[in-house]
């Protein structure tokens, strides 16, 4: 995926929000058809059949026949998308598009390219053996900084080339994305970018994640993922304080609102900056990759309870779920995953922050602070995220207990296992009895 910001004029921004509207439209036509279906009902309609009925829809309806009917059929093509990935694209199903939150649509090239197959060789239709044509966009550089874009009803469209490297080229796609978020418009172009080539010695890394420092490599170093400064988050709390004292619907309580959201959509793309950097990093410079193994979705799981049983400690909990995902932890993973196919590993977690990366020996009173760990073994000192992201590289810390040969430590006697343990929280959770 490669993705720009766009410059749309003042007409063609309204003309584009024009689109957006169809295709959620269109798409929550879907949405509502596919909840209605029931176990002995008929099958609900597919891919062809909605296209069908879109055609009839627009013949009845004028506000949506005088809009176009590419966008809204590729709002019924990433919907089918949406359904068949529901089980392995981790959304689920597809749900409802909300105005000023979803704004976006999809376009289909407009231009005829011949299509060939993966030796080189024209591809030809199998009946007929004419050449298969093709989709692609319609792209022009301007120049080293701007090109433009077709857009249906909009003519050209310009967006800014940021990427350095690869500016050079023109994103070559058959569709592209256009969304509108935070009062920015952007335009993501349907590519898969080609893996990253490792360099090939067999080097190891492991990375241990963490709140404190994000990402501790096995090599010593500590990478942290940028966050908002004092300065911005007071900001935010200030525009939140004056938007819940505006009166209700007012203008100033929008405007407000809007100020805070752009400020946490920096935080954000601030965090995805990182991780794609970072993630690149990785698979350039590494041959294996290991990750521990963690269950982002649980760890984050909320300590609010029920009515009838209320959860402690429901603000902290609250606050270090927040702190969790501001790390981007999860997106780390997952774009490295895409970079290095292949080359990625999970490590199960447990004890990798208590185990010692010297002898092996594992005790919870080795780690003597959250940055300190030094073997109560061997007396190895090192940093705790250090040690830790060693014995990841490693692929070690699912062994509950030393190996009979790890050097000076020997056994843990079995009715000590609790000692193992890493440092638990205070149970902050809702109530298990
Ligand atoms: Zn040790």
């Amino acid at each position: 995926m490669s993705r720009f910001r766009m410059y749309p004029s003042r007409a063609q921004a309204e003309q584009m929000l024009t689109h957006c509207a169809h295709a959620r439209y269109v798409w929550n036509l879907a949405v509502e058809q596919h909840a209605h279906w029931r176990r002995w009902r008929k099958s609900a309609p597919g891919f062809v059949e909605q296209c069908r009925q879109l055609t009839e829809a627009r013949r009845e309806n004028e506000w949506l026949g005088s809009g176009n009917a590419d966008v809204q059929q590729q709002a019924l093509k990433d919907f089918a998308q949406a359904k068949n990935a529901r089980f392995t694209s981790g959304f689920g199903e597809p749900t409802w598009r909300r105005k000023h939150v979803h704004e976006g649509f999809r376009v289909i090239g407009t231009d005829r390219v011949p299509e060939y197959q993966a030796d080189g060789s024209p591809k030809l239709n199998v009946k007929t053996g004419r050449q298969v044509m093709g989709r692609s966009v319609v792209v022009q550089k301007l120049n080293r900084r701007w090109a433009q874009v077709r857009v249906p009803g909009c003519g050209w469209v310009r967006f800014r080339l940021s990427a350095r490297g690869k500016g050079a080229k023109l994103p070559d796609a058959k569709t592209f994305r256009v969304t509108f978020r935070n009062g920015q418009w952007h335009i993501a172009f349907a590519v898969i970018p080609d893996p990253a080539e490792g360099p090939g010695t067999g080097e190891v890394i492991g990375i241990d994640r963490g709140v404190t420092v994000t990402a501790a490599l096995s090599d010593g170093r500590k990478l942290n993922c940028p966050q908002l400064t004092t300065r911005e988050r007071a900001q935010i709390r200030k525009h939140q304080r004056r938007a819940a004292r505006a009166p209700k619907g007012s203008k100033a309580k929008t405007a407000e609102y809007a100020k805070a959201a752009r400020l946490k959509a920096r935080e954000a793309n601030r965090r995805k900056d990182w991780c794609e950097k970072t993630s690149t990093m990785l698979a350039r410079c590494y041959d294996l990759v290991r990750f521990e193994k963690l269950n982002i979705k649980t760890m984050t799981r909320s300590a609010k309870g029920t009515v009838e049983r209320p959860g402690k400690n429901v603000a902290q909990k609250s606050g270090l779920n927040r702190s969790i995902l501001a790390q981007g932890w999860g997106l780390l993973r997952q774009r490295t995953g895409h970079k290095a196919p292949g080359r990625v590993e999970d490590v199960p977690a447990p004890y990798t922050s208590l185990r010692c990366s010297a002898c092996g020996w594992i005790d919870k009173n080795s780690r003597k602070s959250q940055a300190e760990f030094v073997c109560s073994s061997c007396g190895f000192t090192c940093n705790a995220d250090t040690n830790a992201s060693i014995n990841i590289a490693a692929g070690q810390g699912g062994i509950p207990r030393p190996r009979r040969t790890a050097g000076a430590g020997g056994t843990t006697p079995p009715n000590q296992r609790s000692s193992v343990r890493e440092p638990q929280p205070e149970w902050v959770g809702i109530p298990l009895f």
